[in-house]
């Protein structure tokens, strides 16, 4: 049994309660290979912002789970040795499927955990819920429940359909579970083919997916006061990196994300936490491509692992100020 405060890292509780009243959100960021963390942990040094580096089950299956942990607990030396003396980092389960593997995580020394019963009938989900909270709490873990299904693919997870989050049901649901906060459904989707061209409309040559049901969140919001938010699926899946991608050699047809002004919006509102998981996909793929192919002599992975790494470090920092606004908001800028 390892605490996550012995490894240096924090849980979600107090980063949210000042990203609601601040009117911006903390960064999720997938990760599971060790230049994201090291690009995740130098972009949030650098823009002084929080940062929740999660997981999946697929990506502590591909990582393994003690070298996961490992890389935590680096994660905060590191940020420490690039001169954050006080950094705030969150190691989150990401779709945590059954109560097992979110204990096995809690007992790993993750500070957050994901409990997803979406796809569950409502009590079930509950009971699922309460009893992952019980347990969590117990060792001051925070977690994250969903209400509402998204669609997309991501991993193990996946939907041909989404339902959005009913707001009649989120007083009686986090009550009930105990949760910190919730995930809901209204618009966002997983993975880099979030929506069809059919469902989009053309703007200036460019697709734009439908907007996100902001009349949801507002509902929401009014039913649960400062209670906070969480948006999956909320890649933006950039054009450019889409284009390098298939400029050299790859293949990704109708990539479509959600606008980043649309998050901006969102992280406004008590959404205080947004994932981004394909994005750093994508950049990290563009610069693998493109220094292979303008370098065909290269076989020493940091050759091109470093290309990557700066792309993602950019595509994260990026993403801190100009979209979810989470920079200068440690708790203790020194
Ligand atoms: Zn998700």
């Amino acid at each position: 049994m390892v605490n996550y405060k012995d490894l240096g890292l924090v849980n979600t509780r107090e980063m949210f309660k000042r990203a609601v009243a601040g009117g911006y959100a903390i960064p999720a960021f997938n990760f599971n290979t060790m230049e994201q963390m090291q690009a995740i942990v130098m972009a949030a040094v650098e823009t002084k912002s929080p940062v929740i580096m999660q997981v999946s089950k697929g990506a502590r299956n591909y990582a393994n789970a003690s070298i996961l942990r490992y890389m935590a607990e680096g994660a905060v030396a590191y940020a420490k040795e690039l001169g954050c003396a006080h950094p705030e980092i969150v190691l989150h389960l990401d779709h945590g499927d059954s109560f097992e593997l979110c204990k096995d995580c809690i007992d790993m020394g993750f500070s957050s955990v994901m409990i997803d019963g979406s796809h569950l009938p409502y009590e079930e989900n509950i009971a699922l819920a309460k009893q992952v909270v019980d347990y969590a709490h117990q060792f001051d873990v925070t977690v994250e429940a969903e209400l509402g299904v998204l669609a997309g693919v991501e991993d193990e997870v996946s939907a041909a359909e989404s339902h959005y989050t009913k707001p009649e049901e989120v007083i009686d649901f986090s009550t009930r579970t105990g949760c910190d906060s919730l995930a809901i459904s209204i618009g966002t989707s997983h993975g880099a083919h979030k929506f069809t061209p059919e469902q989009c409309t053309l703007v200036n040559g460019v697709l734009v997916p439908p907007p996100l049901a902001f009349d949801i969140l507002h509902e929401i919001e009014k039913k649960l006061p400062g209670f906070p938010i969480v948006l999956h699926g909320s890649s933006s899946v950039p054009m450019d990196e889409v284009e390098t991608i298939n400029k050299y050699g790859g293949h990704l047809e109708a990539a479509i994300g959600i606008p980043e002004e649309q998050l901006r919006e969102a992280s406004k509102s008590a959404v205080c936490k947004i994932n981004i998981d394909s994005d750093s996909r994508l950049a990290m793929t563009a610069a693998v491509r493109k220094h292979l192919a303008e370098h065909p002599g290269d076989f020493d992975p940091r050759q091109y692992l470093k290309p990557a790494r700066e792309n993602m470090k950019k595509m994260y920092i990026h993403k801190i100020v100009n979209v979810l606004g989470s920079d200068n908001k440690l708790a203790n800028c020194d």
